[in-house]
Order: structure tokens, then sequence, then C-alpha cells
């Protein structure tokens, strides 16, 4: 067994009780130990002056003891003042003894690392680590010291030992996994000097870049970490193309019947997105494609133009969106548009009296409906289709890996695969996409249908609410329709629908000429699709909703939309919510009203939001704002979480790691399960699959 694959438990120190505990940290080898990286850096290579001391800065201190007292400021606290013929510093500790007060004596010496900050008497460090040196030399490290990340019960110094250990014992035979081209190409540093420098920074290095994140012999960490991902997603793909699927490749007459009725032509990016579907489907294996699209660039019609070519196959389809709402609005443009082709639609609904259940589950059993519309529910227990050939997922950062794999297996028929489309309105750049979707082919819809006008964004505080109702009631007397957005502030689902309540009977009232409806998510889907039907055929001129019409709901009619406390919501959820307006032939407004007084990054979102319609302009900051696991939702995406990676800061790396990739399958096959299991390890990486 190599040095590299022994268990924790080899390193000095580590029983079973301590394996138990790293184990929580993702460390079960030597080897996990040495690839641990430091989130931060201290530097205790070199004294400070206390004259040249900066708030914020930590540092290692010396300085002779001048008083000690203990003061009473709202609390009881000790402080020690030190000086060093250069300047002055506070020492202060709110828990103390009486024995560390009696030692802190005037004239001895002190050495003392902490983080200084302004304190209302001059510079000071709140609980400063100390040792007394009087006439010895102060010691100094001589290399930067790394800080871990650790877990409940385990010191950071123990942590740190560990790690050191490892660099000892483990490093030495670490095997360099990258061929010297790829590495003499990217100019970073080999594995060995990468984790030398990152565990043992030389006093030299920089500390800022280091922290950032951004120093070479991390960069070279990174760029192993993404690889590592993308073989790992790769071969994941593999995997899949090695079941069967149901081959489509019919000669489109459905498809040409639907776009023969449509009042529009596909703009060319639909059509670009299409054939790439065509293609998928005429293959004998599962189509794993994802389309992502701005809101309102019609991704719908490009779902439905797949459906039909799997129905003219012979197949089933089944349509899945994130909710009732949603689903209920597929359905009926579904059935719009399908009807007269005369193909049969239907819907698996909670809503469903028992006996239509029953019906509808029967059908899609024998085979006498072809398309079947629902939420999640489609995959329950119970529910089986006679030949399920497509399913297409809308809106699918709901959705992620595991969810995907389950879905193939429920929707196995004689051992072949139904191929997947899925659907997102939540675009980001290419290569972005191909990194944290990589188990997917991506087909970007990047153009919006003509005529579009962009809609306009005003920001105002929650005080002119007056002149905003007065807004809405102008715009409705025009004929034009409006949303009135109440999005969840408190946590309790029944507090949100109280405001949402609350504030239809305050619109009810200021507008009583006004048609105001109210649609929330605890409402029965009956009800709900009732408001819904009503707003959409123009009986009801305002939609007070919560945030369930965040996804899909298209009213083109509507023109107007108040987005209250926006202030609390993520850019690409605001940029959701204003899709819903836009969609007609008038101009269309959005009104983001808040609370003052706006944090930074509340200010920072909303003026985003004033400047841009684009929804990958909106996606980036999103993602600078948040970071992509944050804004994607890593769990649902699936995406893994990186040691050190950072796909937004290291994004230009991503197209060398594909390019490496492809040179390490082709001709060093052997060295691509290393390292995965280096970078990926116990972690799942769905090997079964
Ligand atoms: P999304 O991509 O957000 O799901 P939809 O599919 O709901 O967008 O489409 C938004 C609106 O644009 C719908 O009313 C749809 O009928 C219309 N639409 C879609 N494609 C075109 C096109 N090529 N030309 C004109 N209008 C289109
Ligand atoms: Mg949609």
């Amino acid at each position: 067994m190599g040095a590299e694959s022994q268990p924790i438990t080899v390193l000095k120190g580590v029983g079973p009780k301590l394996a138990q505990k790293l184990e929580r940290l993702g460390l079960l080898t030597a080897q996990d130990a040495l690839f641990h990286l430091p989130f931060r850096y201290q530097d205790r290579t070199r004294v400070v002056p206390l004259g040249s001391l900066q708030p914020g800065q930590a540092a290692v201190v010396v300085g002779d003891i001048e008083l000690t007292d203990v003061a009473f400021r709202g609390r009881r606290n000790l402080i020690c003042r030190i000086s060093d013929g250069t300047g002055f510093l506070s020492l202060r500790f709110f828990h103390f003894s009486n024995a560390q007060k009696e030692n802190l004596v005037r004239g001895r010496t002190l050495r003392c690392y902490g983080e200084v900050r302004a304190g209302r008497d001059g510079p000071e460090m709140i609980h400063p680590e100390y040792q007394f040196i009087d006439d010895a030399e102060p010691e100094t490290e001589s290399a930067l010291t790394p800080v871990y990340p650790t877990t409940e019960g385990v010191h950071q110094l123990s942590t740190r030992n560990l790690v050191q250990q490892a660099v000892d014992s483990i490093l030495p035979a670490i095997k360099e996994w990258l061929p010297q081209s790829i590495l003499d190409d990217l100019g970073l540093p080999n594995l060995r000097q990468a984790l030398l420098t990152v565990h043992r920074p030389s006093p030299e290095e920089d500390v800022a870049l280091l922290e950032a994140g951004r120093h070479p012999a991390q960069q070279r960490l990174v760029f192993e970490e993404l690889l590592a991902h993308h073989l790992s997603m790769q071969r994941l793909r593999e995997r899949q193309r090695k079941h069967e699927a149901p081959v489509m490749k019919g000669a489109h007459e459905l498809q040409d019947a639907l776009l023969a009725n449509m009042p529009f032509s596909l703009t060319g990016a639909q059509q670009r997105v299409l054939d790439e579907i065509r293609m998928d489907l005429a293959e004998p294996h599962p189509m794993q494609r994802l389309v992502q699209g701005d809101v309102g660039s019609g991704k719908t019609i490009v779902a439905a133009l797949a459906a039909l070519e799997a129905v003219e196959a012979g197949y089933q389809v089944a349509i899945m969106a994130p909710t009732e709402l949603l689903a209920e609005q597929h359905l009926n443009n579904f059935r719009h548009w399908l009807d007269p082709l005369r193909i049969p639609v239907a819907r698996l609904s909670g809503s469903l009296k028992n006996r239509e259940r029953q019906s509808v589950l029967e059908a899609m059993a024998t085979g006498t409906v072809k398309v079947i519309v629902g939420t999640h529910a489609l995959f329950q227990e119970g529910v089986s289709f006679a030949h399920l050939g497509l399913i297409i997922v809308d809106e699918q950062h709901r959705f992620g890996v595991h969810q995907r794999l389950a879905l193939r297996e429920k929707g196995l028929d004689d051992g072949r695969a139904p191929h997947q489309l899925i659907m997102t309105a939540t675009p980001i750049p290419r290569t972005l996409a191909q990194t944290i979707y990589a188990d997917l082919d991506v087909s970007t819809i990047d153009e919006l249908p003509p005529g579009r006008k962009p809609v306009e964004t005003v920001v105002i505080p929650d005080t002119r609410r007056a002149e905003v109702v007065q807004r809405v009631q102008s715009a409705c007397q025009e004929g034009r329709q409006a949303y009135w957005v109440c999005p969840l502030i408190e946590e309790s689902e029944t507090l949100q629908l109280q405001t949402a309540t609350d504030t239809e009977a305050a619109l009810r009232a200021a507008l009583p000429d006004i048609k105001v409806a109210l649609v929330h998510g605890r409402m029965k889907p009956l009800e709900k699709e009732r408001a819904m039907a009503a707003f959409k055929s123009g009986e009801t001129d305002l939609l007070v909703a919560t945030t369930v019409i965040e996804v899909g709901v298209d009213v083109p009619n509507a023109s107007l939309m108040i987005i209250e406390n926006s202030e609390r919501l993520g850019l690409s959820q605001l940029h959701q919510l204003r899709g819903r307006v836009g969609r007609g032939a008038d101009k269309s407004s959005c009104v983001l009203m808040y609370q003052a007084p706006l944090s930074e990054f509340a200010r920072q979102r909303l003026a985003a939001m004033r400047e841009t319609n684009d929804g990958f302009e909106i996606a980036r900051r999103d993602m600078e704002l948040r970071g992509p696991g944050e804004m994607l939702g890593t769990r649902q995406t699936g995406m893994q979480q990186f040691h050190i990676a950072d796909i937004v800061r290291d994004r230009e790396l991503l197209p060398k790691v594909r390019a490496a990739a492809k040179v390490l399958q082709s001709d060093f096959p052997e060295r691509v399960q290393p390292i995965i299991e280096r970078w990926i390890g116990q972690r799942q990486d769905y090997a079964d699959v």
C-alpha cells in the first residue's frame, strides 16, 4: 500500500476517537491530511513595532508592561498597557483570573499575538495570546503560520500538527499526475512545491495573494481539483452514454404541423437549439441536455417541439414542473398547441379526485395519453408509463444530479432509458455551465423573440407607497394589468401569508374601481388555478401574489410589476420575477420597493437590476456577489463542494482544465482514477451509475 492511501491513524497522536472526529472534516487517509488546506495565514515571522500597527492587522508584538488595571465599562475587564518606545498598545481581557492579573506586573516583558483594533483609548488587542519573555529574545516563526479548517473537539494546534506531520511523511512520496507538458504550459509549480508552499509559506510570500487564493501554488492545486471534478463528471457522462435509449428519427411532421399553426416563427437561437435536440434524440443513447435561456426567451415552445418528436416516434413524454401552478400553465399551453394535432395531453395533479386520478393513471399505463404534465409527483410510487421516451424538466435549478439519475431509473423501459431535457431560466456563461453541469450537454437560447422592449425598472422606498398605488391605478384604468408581489420576508409561511392577505385587503380598499385577486402557495390548487385563469383572461386587473409566481407564469397583458421588500431578494430571483412582465406589446415597468436603510449589498443588487435586463449579466453579477453555490443552490445542482477552487474566481482556468482532461484521457488514462480519488475521494462520485 502506498504511503498516500494509509489511514489517517498512521499519523502520530491519531487514535480511533480522534479519527472519528477527523472524518467529519473529510480526513480519512494520511493523504487527505496533506490536502487539507489552510484558509488563512498568520504572520508570526517578525515583531511589529507598536507605533506602526494598523487596525485589522494581526501581528506579533513585544512590549513592557506599563500598567495593569481592572475597568468597568458595562462589564468588568482587565486592561494591560504595554509600550516599546515606538508606541502603546492595550491588551483587553473580559475573562481573566486573579492570578493572571497578579502576574501582569509593571516592568515585565510580553510577547503577544493578536488582531489590532482601534479602541477608545488607542490601539488594542482583545484576548491576545501572550507569554512572558522578560530577558529572552522574542521567538518568531520561520514560516507564515497556516490556519486550517477544524471541527468541534479538534483544536487548531492539533489540526496544524497533523497536517505538518503529513507534509513531513507523505509529501516526499506524493505522485505528480500532471504530465510535464501541461505543467510547462500552465507555468505553475509542480504538486510537491505547491503543497509545500501552501503549508509552509516562507516569510517572503505574499499573504494577501495567499488569502485571496490566487497564489500560483494555490492555483496549481485549484487546477488539479477542477481537473478531478471535470474527469469525474466526464466519467459519469460516459457511463450514462452506455445506456440505451429509443431512437427518435422521424420526418418531423408533427413539429412542422405545430409550427405552421403558430403566429410566429422560431428565433434563430430556438431553431439552433431545436436542431441540437433533434440530433440527440436520433441517437441510441439517452440525451442529457440542458437548455438555458433568459426569462421569456421561449423555452416552452422548444420543449413542445421536442415532445412532438418523441410522440411521432411512438413514445410518451413526461413534463415535470416545479410547482402545481406552473404545471397547470404548461397543461394549458400544451393543450392549446397539441389539441389541433389530436395528441392527448393529461395532467396528474394533487387536486384530482380519486376517480379522475385513477383514469389518468390508467391512461398513462396503457399509453392512451401521450403527454403528461405534473410536478415531481409524476415519479412517485404507483405511477407507471407505457412507453416513456422523453422527460422534460422545467426550471431545472431545483433538480440535481441525484434527481436526474432517479428519474432515469423510474423511466427505464425494456432496459432503455428515456431522454432527458432540462430547461433553466438562470443562464450562466458557457464555460461555467460546462463545469457546473459537466454531466450535461448545454444549449443556450441567447436571443429574445423580436419586438421585446426592455422592462424599465425603478427603485423606490416604501415611504412612497401612495405614489406606487396611484401608478397601479392609472395602469389598470388604461386596461393594463399588474402584479403586486409580497415576497417571503418572515421565516414562517403563515406570517408571509398574512402579509399578502393584508396587502390585498389594503389595495382593495385603496383601489375600489380595480378588480384585485390574491394567489399564494397555500391555496387549494383549484382556487389557485381559478385565480390565475381569471387574471390571464383579464377578468381581474391586479394580482397580489407571493413568490409562487416566480417561475414561468406567462400573462402577456400584464405590464406592471411591484415587488415589495425587494432588498431582501437575490438578484436572480428578482430577475425571474421581473421576467413576468415585458412579454406583450406594451412597454412594461417594474417597481422595486424597499425599506430603508439599504445595506451596501442590497444597494448593489438593486442598482444592477436597474442597469440591466440581461439575464446573463444578472447571473454574472449575482455569482460575484454571492458565489455560484449560493446562487444556484449547491445541493440542487449537485455541484460538488470544492476544497480550494472557486469557479468564479478561477474561471480563467476552465478552458485549460478541459484541454488537460482531454490529454489525460487519451494519453494517460491510468492517471484519471488516481486524480479523481485524490480530490473527490470518499465523497459521492457517482461511481455506480
Ligand atoms: P421562457 O423561456 O421564459 O419559458 P416562454 O416559453 O414562456 O419563455 O415564452 C415567453 C413568451 O414568448 C410566450 O408568450 C411565447 O408564446 C412567446 N414566444 C416564444 N417564442 C417566440 C418567438 N419565436 N416569437 C415570438 N414570440 C415567442
Ligand atoms: Mg418557462
